[in-house]
């Protein structure tokens, strides 16, 4: 069973923290391997993270994670070819 965006985006945090197991981390890494979208969307999360290791929490704040996803959202509309408009 192949990982969508949507699922993806939700166990991001458990992917970057480790905190998977190895069959999810392989369905993960087989959903980042076809999909840029999600790739870039990790990256951006692992800076998030990185940048929030000096804060005492452990956790992506909920509003960055929902600017994350905004920005991801809008990355998939940008490329969606059914919604572009030809140049
Ligand atoms: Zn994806």
């Amino acid at each position: 069973m192949m990982l969508t965006c949507r699922e993806l985006t939700e166990i991001v945090t458990d992917y970057i923290e480790g905190r998977m197991s190895l069959w999810d981390r392989v369905r993960f890494q087989l959903h980042l391997g076809m999909c840029t979208h999600c790739r870039a969307f990790v990256r951006q999360m692992r800076l998030a993270r990185s940048a929030n290791a000096a804060v005492p929490s452990p956790e992506l704040t909920p509003e960055l994670k929902e600017a994350l996803l905004a920005r991801f959202r809008d990355w998939k509309r940008a490329q969606d070819p059914e919604e572009s408009s030809d140049p």
